[in-house]
């Protein structure tokens, strides 16, 4: 009898089967060798015929994940959901990703081609879309843009903080605790509830690096309470010749009607603020990257800063920022916008197209959130599709996803930070999961 082992086609014969080509492509050599290599193996142990590996082999490639991450529709109502990366990009700042994933003149002066500023259309784009900050640095993400603040402005100093201001952000992450890291010190004042400025004043002293105010983001404190605003605190820093730092967050750039107790950089920088720091992937709806907006000498101590090029972005995040900014409004801004009406009117026709299609779905009024760490108590009214609680698994494990929330033993697919365009996607994924 033949010995089998001979007839088993060979590795580099079977890489170079112009069939496997769009696997490897997709999959990368080693990859599709490693599932060849198997194929070969069973055919060894007379699991499958020696002619059978290549079939064997396309078969299991088929079948491979793509790999990366998944798409997942948004439909929890929660317009900024951490989970889900919070502001999706625009088509323009993703296509911008695109271009900058090639070789681009994120740090040349193609005019007379030496080194350019890093970054400069992002910078300029940035600085534009807020006239009142004079210069303004961008970093990986807001907290690395704290981080940089007080390793340049209050290492080995203190930085003088309402005890109301001492907040964690989310998942473990304490504001306090990434400033004292920086090897600044943290000077307590006031009472959680109530600060005033003489709790201030009490405290600047030669040891004063900077004074923070700290936008409490996802809670709020309601009753006897209050402490002062950027714009009273202003005046006292400024006799003191003590830089005021303001961590805004949510990244307004300019006040929104719709979001009236939101801080944006705009407004602080008016009332006095040296300093303004927020994330790029909120409200803005960009990248994720952290913004520095503020007076010169304050961006320019902190871009010379040795800390500085650790925390620098990528050309693909300067890219997408650049978009955003320059750009049509992004994703987050029309959905923040979005009229209830219109919700209501959509979540109307996807229910009835889905109870046709036997599905048992009702439109529902409700009320979404901006999430994030943003606008705690606004409530955003609008609509969600309810379905059966049950599918909620089978949305999950589709292609897109949906990931919806569970009210009162319903799944609500809640329109909210949906696009319009993203309804017929959840039409198609819910009768897919209904059929799982
Ligand atoms: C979200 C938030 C941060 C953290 O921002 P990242 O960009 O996630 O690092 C810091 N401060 C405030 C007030 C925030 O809302």
């Amino acid at each position: 009898m033949a010995n089998p082992r001979r007839t088993i086609p060979r590795t580099d014969v079977l890489l170079a089967d112009p069939v496997l080509a769009p696997a490897v492509e997709r999959l990368g050599r080693d990859r599709v060798k490693a599932v060849i290599n198997r194929a070969q193996e069973r055919a060894r142990q007379g699991e499958i015929p020696p002619e059978a590996v290549l079939a064997a082999a396309l078969e299991e490639l088929a079948a491979l994940p793509q790999g990366g991450p998944r798409r997942v529709l948004n439909a929890t109502g929660v317009l900024l959901h951490t989970n889900l990366g919070r502001a999706p990009l625009s088509a323009a700042a993703t296509a911008a990703l695109t271009a900058a994933a090639g070789t681009t003149d994120v740090e040349l002066d193609l005019a007379t081609g030496r080194r350019g500023r890093r970054g400069r259309a992002a910078l300029a784009a940035l600085a534009a879309a807020v006239p009142a900050a004079e210069d303004v640095h961008v970093v990986n993400n807001n907290a690395a843009a704290l981080v940089l603040a007080a390793t340049a402005l209050a290492a080995g100093r203190e930085i003088v903080i309402s005890r109301g201001e001492l907040v964690e952000i989310g998942d473990g992450f304490r504001l306090p605790e990434l400033l004292a890291s920086t090897g600044a010190r943290l000077r307590e004042v006031g009472t959680t509830n109530r600060t005033s400025v003489a709790d201030y004043s009490a405290a600047l002293g030669p040891a004063t690096g900077f004074v923070l105010k700290v936008h409490p983001s996802n809670y709020r404190v309601e009753g006897f309470a209050g402490t002062p605003d950027v714009a009273g605190l202003a005046p006292l820093c400024e006799r003191a010749g003590v830089p005021l730092v303001a961590d805004a967050g949510s990244g307004l750039l300019r006040p929104d009607p719709l979001l009236p107790a939101e801080p944006d950089a705009a407004t602080w920088l008016k009332a006095g603020a040296g300093l303004v720091t927020a994330s790029g992937d909120k409200l803005l709806g960009g990248p994720q990257c952290g913004l520095l907006l503020g007076r010169s000498g304050l961006v320019d101590r902190l871009r010379r800063h040795p800390l500085a090029r650790a925390l620098r972005v990528d050309k693909l995040t300067l890219a997408a920022l650049e978009a955003t900014l320059a750009g049509p409004r992004p994703p987050v801004h029309a959905a923040l916008h979005a009229r209830p009406a219109d919700l209501l009117e959509r979540a109307r026709a996807l229910a009835a197209r889905l109870t046709a299609a036997g599905v048992p779905a009702e439109a529902v009024e409700t009320d979404g959130v901006v999430g994030g760490g943003g606008a705690p108590g606004v409530r955003l009214a609008g609509a969600a599709v309810a379905v059966p609680e049950g599918l909620a698994e089978a949305l999950r494990a589709g292609e897109p996803a949906v990931l919806g929330r569970v009210e009162h033993g319903r799944l609500l697919l809640d329109l909210r930070a949906l696009a319009p365009a993203d309804d017929e996607a959840v039409y198609g994924a819910v009768t897919a999961a209904r059929e799982r």
